[in-house]
C-alpha cells in the first residue's frame, strides 16, 4: 500500500530526515485554528477539525511533497471568553508560538512553509507579524485561512444566506454535516443561520477548498507568489477581513 502519511508526528526521525536528505519534502502546512464555543450544536474543535482536514487532504494530493505539522489548536478567542469552555491565547503568545512551530521548520530545511488558518480571530494578529517573521526565518513563508481560496461565485451559488466562514451558522454546520456528522447536534439548532446547514452544501464547499489549498502549495513550490487577499464573504461578494473593503 502506498505511503500516505502527511503528519509530522507519524513519521520517524529516520523517515523525515531522510525525506529532508533527498530532496522529497518541498513545503510544509502548519495548521492554526482554536477550541472555542460553537453555538450550541457544534463541537469546540470545530476550527481545528477543519483546518487540520484541509491541510491533511491538500498534502495527500501533492504525495509525497508536502508534511503538516501537529496542528495549533488553541487560537485567539478572547471575544468568545463569555461562553465558557472557550480556549484562548493572547494575541503575541499565538504569534510567537507559531512562529516558533515555523523556524523549527525551517531549521530542518524546509523552504515553503504554509501556515493554513481555520478561525478567523488569528488573522489579524498574524497579518501583522507575517512579513517580519518571512524575513527572520529567510524561507517562503505564507499565512493563508482556507477559504481565502474560494471563488465568490461558486460560494454564492451553494449557499442560501451567503456568509463564509461565518460562526457556526450555515457554512460551518454544512462543512461539518459532511465531515463528520456526529460532531453536529442538530436538535439543539437554535438559530436560522445554521439552521440553513445542509451536508449537500458541506460536500460541495469542503472538495473545492482542499484543491485551491493544494494549488495554493503548488505554486509555492513553483517559486510564484501566492498572497491572496484575509476574505470574509458575504452575499454581496468578498471584503478584507482586516481592513473591511470590499476586494
Ligand atoms: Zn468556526
Amino acid at each position: 500500500m502506498a505511503d500516505e502519511r502527511v503528519f509530522v508526528g507519524d513519521l520517524t526521525r529516520k523517515e523525515f530526515r531522510e525525506r529532508i536528505q533527498a530532496g522529497t519534502i518541498k513545503a510544509a502546512i502548519v495548521p492554526t485554528a482554536a477550541t472555542e464555543q460553537h453555538n450550541e450544536h457544534l463541537h469546540m474543535i470545530h476550527d481545528t477539525f477543519h483546518a487540520s482536514y484541509m491541510a491533511e487532504h491538500a498534502a495527500k494530493k501533492l504525495l509525497p511533497q508536502v508534511v503538516v505539522a501537529t496542528p495549533v489548536g488553541i487560537g485567539v478567542s478572547e471575544h468568545w471568553m463569555e461562553h465558557i469552555g472557550t480556549l484562548t491565547v493572547r494575541p503575541e503568545i499565538f504569534c510567537e508560538y507559531v512562529f516558533d512551530v515555523c523556524h523549527s521548520l525551517a531549521r530542518a530545511g524546509v523552504e515553503n512553509i504554509l501556515v493554513l488558518n481555520g478561525h478567523g480571530g488569528n488573522v489579524k494578529p498574524m497579518m501583522r507579524r507575517i512579513d517580519e517573521y518571512r524575513e527572520k526565518l529567510g524561507v517562503n513563508l505564507r499565512f493563508q485561512s482556507y477559504w481565502d481560496v474560494y471563488d465568490p461565485d461558486y460560494v454564492q451559488q451553494h449557499m442560501e444566506g451567503g456568509r463564509l466562514p461565518g460562526h457556526a451558522d450555515e457554512f460551518e454546520t454544512s462543512t461539518m454535516l459532511y465531515l463528520a456528522p456526529e460532531r453536529v447536534q442538530a436538535e439543539a439548532i437554535d438559530n436560522t443561520a445554521a439552521a440553513l446547514g445542509t451536508r449537500a452544501k458541506g460536500e460541495a464547499l469542503v472538495g473545492p477548498a482542499v484543491d485551491g489549498v493544494a494549488a495554493l502549495l503548488e505554486q509555492m513550490i513553483a517559486g510564484e507568489e501566492i498572497d491572496l487577499p484575509p476574505v470574509t464573504f458575504y452575499p454581496e461578494g468578498k471584503r478584507n477581513l482586516v481592513t473591511g473593503e470590499p476586494v
